[in-house]
């Protein structure tokens, strides 16, 4: 037997969140005795692949044909399904990003597997059965799903696993799997990207405002304090409802859901939607003139404080300490 790891790119290039998943699925093998395979699809160099030898793969499947250059869900999910047949898997490990929660149902009821998505630590196994912890009700609890048929398909949260390094030389060998044509009736034509910067549901530190900001006017301070975190910049919903910044950067329970290291709330009150897309960030710093705030209560540091004195202050500190 096998665990999978489907291996997600950006323009070639290998995300932290597919290295943060083949580590998760090393361990997983480790824990079940199993080998681990990783998957590939698209248009990927072999030195990028080799990079995952560092997290303990040592077969990399590279599913690189012409017809699948460009993600296109229904067709990835088969390729991913009959790697899966091939390799006879007994789990299938993806990313929860957006394209691996488009893939992972569809991975699962091809393989007649149960799915937990969304999956924030290490399974435990009791006999066949797997068990998972993830978050429920947007963030607000946790859930442990019991996946008991033969093959399990899991989706690990970005930023949920500590990567953990375990050497081994990767071998690439070439995959190719039948493509139907009902499979890529959807044609990806362009990417449009919202931004260049750093992709908001994988950052390690994010710098997050709000209304308490006043207006559009005064985000350059914001901005230039996630420059100086090497952060990504979110907003609360109210903010982006007003066009003051873009729908990409709104967090919270009808937003993105983060799990930073580092979440900084500016000028944030901390309603309980809000929270639900931030709680589960390692480390979170309230930057808020009222000091009743409910954001405070599951601060770890508050900054009782005027944004606009505040901010300037703490980006010339950081500025300081990195000179
Ligand atoms: P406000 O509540 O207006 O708070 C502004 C804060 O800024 C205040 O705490 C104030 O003390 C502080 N402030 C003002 N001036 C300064 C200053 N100079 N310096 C420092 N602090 C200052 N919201 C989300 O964010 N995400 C969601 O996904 C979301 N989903 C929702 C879903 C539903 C169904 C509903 C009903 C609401 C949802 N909301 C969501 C809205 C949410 O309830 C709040 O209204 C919203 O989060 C408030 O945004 P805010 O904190 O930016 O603004």
């Amino acid at each position: 037997m096998a665990i999978l790891v489907y291996i997600e790119n950006t323009d070639g290039g290998l995300k932290k969140s597919a290295f943060e998943a083949a580590a998760y699925a090393k361990a997983i093998a480790d824990q079940k005795g199993d080998t681990l395979v990783a998957l590939s699809i698209g248009d990927v160099a072999d030195a990028e692949l080799q990079k995952l030898g560092k997290y303990g793969v040592t077969k990399v499947l590279n599913a690189s044909q012409a017809n699948l250059k460009q993600f296109v869900n229904k067709a990835y999910a088969a390729i991913i399904a009959a790697a899966a047949k091939q390799e006879q898997a007994s789990v299938v490990v993806l990313s929860n990003s957006f394209s691996g929660k488009g893939l992972a149902p569809r991975v699962a009821a091809k393989l007649d597997a149960g799915l937990a998505d969304g999956a924030i630590s290490l399974p435990s196994w009791n006999g066949n059965d797997m068990e998972v912890k993830k978050t429920a009700f947007s963030n607000k609890a946790f859930a442990t799903e019991i996946i008991s048929s033969p093959v399990k398909v899991i989706s690990l949260s970005p930023n949920a696993y500590e990567l953990k390094e375990s050497p081994a030389s990767a071998e690439i060998v070439p995959f190719t799997a039948d493509v139907n044509a009902n499979d890529l009736s959807v044609v990806l034509k362009e990417i449009v990207r919202a931004t260049d910067k750093i992709s908001l549901p994988e950052a390690e530190i994010v710098v997050s405002a709000g209304r308490g900001l006043k207006g559009p006017e005064n985000w350059a301070m914001v901005e230039e304090l996630a420059d100086v975190l090497g952060a990504a910049t979110a907003c609360s919903k109210p903010v982006s409802d007003a066009g003051w910044r873009p729908h990409s950067e709104h967090v919270g329970q009808t937003g993105i859901v983060v799990s930073p290291n580092l979440y900084i709330a500016i000028g944030i009150s901390g309603a309980i939607q809000h929270l639900a897309g931030v709680s589960s960030s390692k480390t979170i710093v309230v930057i808020n003139k009222d000091p009743e705030a409910p954001f405070f209560k599951v601060a770890d540091y508050g900054i009782v404080g005027d944004a606009f004195e505040v901010v300037p202050k703490l980006t010339e500190a950081i500025r300081n300490l990195k000179n």
